[in-house]
């Protein structure tokens, strides 16, 4: 597999935990935290019914140290663990800046974040008014990149924005119909209809980004007013052209941020809402499946089995290199949410 050039020491896919900070609802809540950060890999999750608490770890050194320590199987997997102090520079530091690299190299990645609704996805992956999100910074550092290879080659970028609801897609920046996906032999995946947008910078970019994520489908459910149904897909293409030979390469670097991974019936919703919930489900189960299968190292990848692995066929496994973000809350009142967030995620190791 060419992919592992990129880095021979990892997988082409790896997983990270954020934890972010408590909010003012739960610090006056007083509620507990049940997760401790034992160093970079290794987190506590903390039992609910008071056993053992759960070792949710990263290093394979850490894990056999652990493996001693508690004489039992341990197979929980983290590339790292952000604690809740952590600042979207230092997740993009580790987790995306050196993707830039291997799209560079000629390769689509993906970048997702997972987590249920208020875990920190949008925070992670967009930011807030105040702090850049991670697909601004990494924006940033692949112009960084392209600015030293200038000499030898010419860069052209495109964006696209779309949005996977309840299995239709929809283009978030110029909004019109359901849009449709072709496979082709060429290009991979395709949207016909779908807007494609140049850029000449990353401001450019946040500008486009932020007015995607207005247009949105948001609908507040009992649970949680900014409750986000949809699966964000923002979509650079990199056209690189070898100024000596004329030699073109298309790279795609895709961020998605995830719909919230919460259960359908955890949030009270009833008729259409709960359909939202089992199309949800289908894509997010179809992902990990997808992404299980690879790690396996198995023939047959599940693409068709939803809209969002199917729109991401020619992005993932591979050449493919791929981060997994992992967004959690170390509130008790999240505990289930958390606990099945770090299952998935740890399934994807
Ligand atoms: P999600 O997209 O997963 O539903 P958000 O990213 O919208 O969650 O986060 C929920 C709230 O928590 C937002 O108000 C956001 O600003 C805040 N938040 C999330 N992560 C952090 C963090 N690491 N530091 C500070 N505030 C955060
Ligand atoms: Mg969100």
């Amino acid at each position: 597999k060419g992919g592992n050039s990129v880095n021979e020491t990892s997988s082409s896919m790896r997983v990270y935990v954020r934890i972010r900070p408590q909010n003012p609802k739960e610090i006056e809540n007083n509620t507990r935290s049940i997760i401790q950060v034992v160093d970079e890999n290794v987190l506590i999750f903390d039992s609910k019914e008071e056993t053992e608490p759960f070792f949710f770890h990263g290093s394979k050194q850490n894990c056999r140290d652990l493996q001693k320590k508690q004489n039992k199987e341990l197979n929980f997997g983290f590339d790292r663990v952000f604690g809740c102090n952590s600042s979207n520079e230092a997740v993009f530091e580790v987790s995306t800046k050196d993707i830039v690299k291997s799209l560079l190299d000629g390769f689509n990645c993906s970048v997702f974040a997972y987590g249920a609704t208020g875990a920190g996805k949008t925070y992670t992956m967009l930011g807030s008014n105040t702090v850049p999100g991670i697909t601004y910074l990494t924006i940033v550092e692949l112009y960084k990149q392209m600015e030293i290879l200038s000499s030898e080659k010419e860069f052209n970028l495109g964006v696209s924005h779309l949005e996977v609801y309840n299995e239709n897609v929809q283009d978030l920046i110029q909004p019109s119909g359901p849009l449709h996906l072709r496979e082709d032999s060429n290009y991979g995946v395709r949207i016909p209809g779908l807007s494609l947008h140049r850029i000449t910078n990353a401001d450019e970019l946040f500008a486009l980004m932020a007015k995607g994520n207005k247009n949105r489908t948001q609908h507040p459910t009992d649970s949680n007013a900014e409750s986000s149904r949809s699966h964000s897909v923002f979509q650079l293409y990199i056209r690189m052209t070898n100024k000596l030979d004329r030699n073109l390469k298309i790279m795609k670097l895709s961020m998605i941020d995830l719909a919230g991974s919460e259960r359908g019936s955890a949030t009270g919703c009833k008729g259409m809402r709960f359909t939202e919930g089992s199309n949800i489900n289908k894509s997010l189960l179809a992902l990990g499946n997808c992404i299980n299968s690879l790690a396996g190292g198995l023939k047959h990848i599940p693409y068709r089995d939803s809209k969002l692995t199917r729109l991401l066929k020619d992005s993932l496994g591979g050449n493919c290199q791929t981060v997994m973000i992992a967004n959690v809350s170390p509130s008790s009142n999240s505990y289930e949410d958390t606990y099945n967030t770090l299952k998935y995620a740890t399934r994807a190791k």
